[in-house]
């Protein structure tokens, strides 16, 4: 199987993965339309938290809590009181959005596995910081693939930015230092540093990511401020090995997930709240360069209810 082949095959089954998820989400809505609270109730309520990912552990410490209530509209209303309690942990405090990230150069190493949705992210966070009067530099460190370089250049050039690139195959770390050294020189505030993500679990990657991020430091004492991973939320408790794996070697800084919108829902964050409780800074939700908005606890958990009319 080509590496194309297999990416396809890995993208679609993420695909019936988040359609999965989307039905259980779904269910969980009709189990609330419901009158009484019975066996019966509780059953599938336990069955549809299971089946949604949000893990074993967590699914019986809610369950416990929410045997004690007589209607379904106060389980439902308990539900969403521990759902809050549980990614309360995941709120940026002070939220990155809305903070003029300090002090400039403010440099984020945008780390994750190909696929997840790193480059695009990129472009919205670019997008975003412009909204906010910032001028950010694009760095294309994923030296690896063509198509990453190419990807960026072509949303530098809509967002009109200006993107530090090389040839393919070039040293990842010379990259990402004459980045930061041109953003000092030409006064930019933020800088986006693309990376290579191919096989999270080879070592290589990891120790090539390990000596971008001393480059930068060199390029820039005290940089890369940030180092955020981005996860693709349809992937489920899979997302968990990606972050842990990670955070050892890169020490991350916060999450950004992406593909929130449609039918991907992610209840596998709640383990990760308790497990590895990194602040979440942004939620993807499209491939639109607008579909990026902070992260905060009541928009993500009526998304996952199926409120679509909040937006996140
Ligand atoms: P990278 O390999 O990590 O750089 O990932 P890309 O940025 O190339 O994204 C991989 C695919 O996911 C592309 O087809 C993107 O358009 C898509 N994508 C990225 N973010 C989102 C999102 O929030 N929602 C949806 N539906 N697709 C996304």
């Amino acid at each position: 199987m080509s590496i194309i082949e297999f990416r396809k095959a890995g993208l679609a089954l993420a695909h019936e993965f988040a359609k999965q998820l989307g039905a259980m989400w779904q269910r969980l809505k009709r189990i609330f339309t419901r009158r009484i609270t019975d066996a019966a109730f509780f059953a599938e309520l336990e069955d549809t938290l299971l089946a949604g990912d949000v893990g074993p552990t967590l699914t019986a410490e809610w369950l416990a809590q929410v045997r004690k209530e007589k209607t379904p509209e106060t389980v439902d209303q308990t539900l969403r009181g521990l759902m809050h309690a549980a990614l309360a942990p995941l709120t940026p405090s002070p939220p990155a959005a809305d903070a003029a990230p300090t002090p400039a150069p403010y440099v984020i190493l945008i780390l994750g596995v190909n696929g997840a949705g790193k480059t695009t992210t990129i472009a919205k966070l670019a997008h975003h910081f412009q909204q906010h009067g910032r001028r950010p530099l694009l760095v294309a460190g994923d030296t690896f693939r063509a198509a990453a370089i190419e990807q960026l250049q072509v949303w530098g050039g809509r967002l009109q930015l200006p993107v530090i690139a090389s040839t393919p195959g070039a040293d990842a770390g010379a990259v990402a230092f004459d980045g930061v050294r041109a953003a000092v020189a030409r006064g930019h505030d933020v800088v986006l540093i693309d990376t290579a993500g191919r096989l999270h679990t080879r070592v290589p990657l990891m120790d090539e990511l390990a000596k971008v991020q001393r480059v930068i430091g060199k390029a820039l004492p005290g940089a890369p401020h940030e180092r955020w991973c981005i996860l693709d939320a349809t992937i489920g408790q899979n997302a968990l090995a990606q972050v842990q794996q990670f955070h050892e070697r890169m020490g991350l800084t916060g999450l950004i997930l992406t593909k929130c919108d449609g039918t991907a829902k992610a209840g596998a964050v709640f383990t990760l709240a308790r497990t590895i409780p990194l602040p979440i800074h942004f939620i993807g939700s499209g491939e639109q360069i607008e579909s990026l908005a902070p992260f905060t606890p009541a928009a993500f958990i009526e998304r996952l209810l199926g409120n679509t009319a909040v937006t996140t």
